[in-house]
Order: structure tokens, then C-alpha cells, then sequence
């Protein structure tokens, strides 16, 4: 090893770069990262929509010995507890040693993610041809969801309150549905349109049948025909639609991306990226210093609104219940609590350079991104993390071995958006962003990068493991 040259320390010492996992990790830890993956890849294939993610995270919590929530319990260091909010989302904790009111530990997912509602009342047949009626959900590029196979998955619940679970078209021998897209060559005029309207909300209508029904020489329509078999194989009528909420997302499942197998590409990376890491940080756990809690939220993508999202009480009042066993006020908890509002932030894309503030931008495989601040314009609409909680995360990632990097989300002025931080930095909590940078977020086929995944779980790990306050 030659001496370093008087510049070479300097640099190593006064200047901040961030490191490809490459430069920084074992090759024991990259495969470790492999290995971590394989794990969530299933997460995702077995949790399309919120509902199936809060029933798959419960499986995964009932065999690490968590059981439902009841305040009248008394609780002890090492209690792993979790409380189904609705089907929607979930809140899970298990219970330090330290004095409750020292406050918790908070990673906060969420697990909804764009997609197609069906209407109300969906079912029509035109020209022979039968079709759901669609409510796109969330922030989508409306062209990016024609011409792909599509699964349907969710609930009706019929007017006796009995339940019926619909998830077809993942299986290989299912069959899937798809929006159609008009031929290159009469597509002249839909190819002058603006981009987001060469596919109209109102034309996101999803092909589910094209054969009339029959019974011996007579026939009728393909609705008919739909509902008739929509009959035998659910029990349901054209009027339980109406209680019914169907989601339709891509068909295939999570893949590998790329000859190194370094990315992952599927559907629902955002937020899944990080609401399967926060719930393996918290599975680690055996007895945590501070009360760790993963929380997997509802209806980010239209804004956190609604009972099951972070807007509502319902965080407050689980903490509220907790502390009460303790004899605390939960106020007094949320005062000292930290959290990761953990969610996916934009990666630096080469073919759209001119988006992002490269000195500013996460980049795939430099680690988990930290972002102080999101929001649009001059910093509206976000919580903006304190300079102190920045330290502590620093200090908190660094000394766990965490590879991350810091990011903004996109340029100054360009766009924007936000996370479920501002909801809980509002409840008087310590809050930051820290998530997963995606290449295409949004789309129905996003990728993230496998070591990037598992700083993730470091990253979450670290925060809910941590014996310093702030
Ligand atoms: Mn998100
Ligand atoms: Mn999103």
C-alpha cells in the first residue's frame, strides 16, 4: 500500500461523497442483501393491494409470536402486540425496557399504491364486448396502463355483511383482464393529444368477456353471460358491486432486472419497499431499550385521508393505549418520540437528467435516502426535519454500518410531492423521511436496487433498536 498523498487525505477528510454499496460492502454482504430479497420479492407478490399487505404482515407477525392488541392488557418489556385497523392498515409494537414516557421508536410505511378502483357500478357491455368501469387511484401516467395484463383483487361484501375475497388473474392458470389500446396506425389524432390525455380517465375500462350468453337456441348479452358466471363462481349479484372494493393491478409477478440481478422490477415497490423492511427491523427485536413500533398506513396516494389513513387518530390512540398501561399520557410519549416516515424517494435516471439537482439526488445503490424536506415550491407542504434530528439519524446510521446518501425530490420548482411525515411530525413527534430511491416510480413496473432494499432494513433496524435518545 503506497502512502497517501497530503490531497488524498484532505479529500478523505473535508469532502462528502457518497460510495456505491460496491466500494463499501463484503462480498458476504452483498450477498447477504441477495439473500434479504428473496424474502421481499414474496412479500410482494403476495401483497398487491393494502388489504392483502396488512394479512401477509400478519402472517409474518403471528409466527414471530405478535398478538393482537387488547388494552385491558398489561404489558412488559418484550410484549409484541399488533392492532388491524380495518383490514387497511396496521400498527405493530413491541415493548422496550426503557420508562414509556422516555417515547417510542416509529417507522411508518404505508402500503397502498397507484392502481385502478373499479366504479361503483362497473359492469357494462358494448358492442359485444364486456367491461369494468374504472376510478384510477393515486398518481398514475394514465398511458403507462393499457396493453398490460391486469389482476383483480379485493372485496364485496354482499348486503348480509358476508365478505367474499376475490384475487384472480396472478396464478399462471388464471385468467387476467386489460385495458386495449388503439393501433400506431389510426392513432394519428390520439398521438397529438397531450400526453395525459392520449389516454382519458374515463377510457381506463378494463376488457372482461366477449362471449354473449346462451341457453339453447336463444341468446343474450356478454353482460348476462358475466354476471351469470361472476354468480357461480362468487354468489354475487350486479347490486353487490356496490359495497364492493375491486382494485386491478399488473398481473406478473417480481423480477430480478438486469444481467448482475442487482434490481428488483414490480408493481408496488412504492411503499412496499419500505413497509417490508420496517416490519423485518421490528421482527429482530427481542427486548428494545425504547418501544418499537412499525406502522403500516392507508391512502397515502390520494393524500392520507380517512380512518385508515395517517391523517386519522388512529396512531395517536394506539400510542394513547399503550401509554395508559403504563400509566402515562400518550401526549408526553409522542413529545420524545423519533420517527422514520419511511417511504421511496426519486433515483437519479440518466435519460432524464434534467429533472433532479444531481448534487441533491439519490442515486440506485449508494444506500437509503434521508430527506430532510419534501413538498413543492418553497418547501409547502412539508414537516422540513430539524438540523438536531438530521445529527441523530448521521450519527444513528453510521454507527450501524448503514449505507445511505441524502436526497431531494426532484428539482427546485419542477414538481413535488409529500409523505405521511407532516401527518406525524404534526402530532409533536420527531419526524424524517428515509426510504428507498425507485427508478420510475409510479409506474406499474417500478425497480429498486437489492442493496438498497436492505439498507433499509439496516436503516429501520438502527432507529428501533437505538439506546440513545435525542
Ligand atoms: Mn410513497
Ligand atoms: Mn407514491
Amino acid at each position: 500500500m503506497s502512502e497517501k498523498t497530503k490531497i488524498e487525505q484532505l479529500k478523505e477528510q473535508l469532502c462528502y461523497s457518497p460510495k456505491n454499496a460496491v466500494e463499501v460492502l463484503t462480498t458476504e454482504q452483498m450477498q447477504e442483501a441477495d439473500a434479504y430479497c428473496v424474502g421481499y420479492k414474496q412479500y410482494l407478490d403476495d401483497a398487491k393491494t393494502e388489504r392483502e399487505a396488512v394479512d401477509a404482515a400478519i402472517v409474518l407477525a403471528e409466527k414471530r409470536g405478535f398478538r393482537p392488541f387488547d388494552r385491558k392488557d398489561k404489558l412488559v418489556p418484550g410484549d409484541k402486540v399488533y392492532y388491524n385497523n380495518r383490514g387497511k392498515s396496521l400498527l405493530l409494537a413491541v415493548i422496550g425496557t426503557n420508562p414509556i414516557e422516555e417515547g417510542v421508536s416509529i417507522a411508518a410505511a404505508h402500503i397502498d399504491s397507484p392502481r385502478l378502483d373499479l366504479k361503483p357500478n362497473p359492469l357494462y357491455d358494448d358492442h359485444d364486448l364486456a367491461y369494468f368501469d374504472t376510478h384510477y387511484y393515486g398518481g398514475i401516467k394514465k398511458y403507462q396502463w393499457v396493453a398490460m395484463p391486469l389482476s383483480l383483487h379485493g372485496v364485496i361484501v354482499k348486503k348480509d355483511g358476508t365478505t367474499v375475497t376475490v384475487s384472480i388473474g396472478d396464478k399462471a392458470e388464471d385468467p387476467v383482464f386489460c385495458v386495449t389500446d388503439l393501433l400506431p396506425h389510426l392513432a394519428a389524432d390520439q398521438m397529438k393529444r397531450p400526453a395525459n390525455e392520449i389516454v382519458r380517465g374515463e377510457d381506463l375500462n378494463i376488457l372482461i368477456g366477449s362471449r354473449p350468453f346462451k341457453d339453447g337456441e336463444e341468446s343474450d348479452s356478454v353482460k348476462l353471460n358475466i354476471l351469470n358466471i361472476l354468480f357461480e363462481k362468487y354468489g354475487i349479484v350486479e347490486a353487490d358491486f356496490l359495497s364492493a372494493e375491486l382494485e386491478a393491478v399488473p398481473a406478473y409477478s417480481a423480477r430480478d432486472v438486469g444481467f448482475d440481478r442487482s434490481m428488483i422490477g414490480a408493481y408496488g415497490h412504492d411503499d412496499r419497499v419500505c413497509a417490508y423492511p420496517a416490519l423485518t427491523a421490528l421482527f429482530a427485536l427481542e427486548k428494545p431499550a425504547y418501544t418499537a413500533i412499525t406502522v403500516l398506513a392507508d391512502k397515502e396516494e390520494i393524500g392520507s385521508d380517512g380512518n385508515t389513513g395517517m391523517q386519522s387518530a388512529f396512531l395517536p390512540y394506539f400510542i394513547d393505549d399503550i401509554a395508559a398501561a403504563f400509566g402515562v399520557e400518550g401526549r408526553h410519549v409522542l413529545q420524545n418520540s423519533l420517527c422514520l416516515s419511511a417511504d421511496v424517494n426519486v433515483a437519479f435516471d440518466p435519460l432524464y437528467p434534467e429533472t433532479v439537482e444531481q448534487r441533491n439526488c439519490a442515486f440506485l445503490n449508494r444506500g437509503v435516502v434521508l430527506t430532510k424536506y419534501t413538498g413543492s415550491r418553497g418547501k409547502s407542504g412539508t414537516s422540513d426535519a430539524s438540523a438536531e434530528l438530521m445529527a441523530f439519524f448521521r450519527r444513528n446510521m453510521e454507527d450501524n454500518a448503514v449505507l445511505w446518501q441524502a436526497g431531494e425530490l426532484g428539482r427546485v420548482d419542477l414538481g413535488g410531492g409529500g409523505t405521511v411525515a407532516k401527518y406525524i411530525a404534526n402530532l409533536d413527534v420527531n419526524t424524517v423521511d428515509l426510504g428507498v430511491p425507485v427508478l420510475s416510480m409510479h409506474a406499474p413496473f417500478e425497480v429498486v436496487s437489492k442493496t438498497d432494499v436492505y439498507m433499509a432494513h439496516k436503516a429501520f433496524l438502527a432507529l428501533l433498536s437505538r439506546n440513545e435518545k435525542l
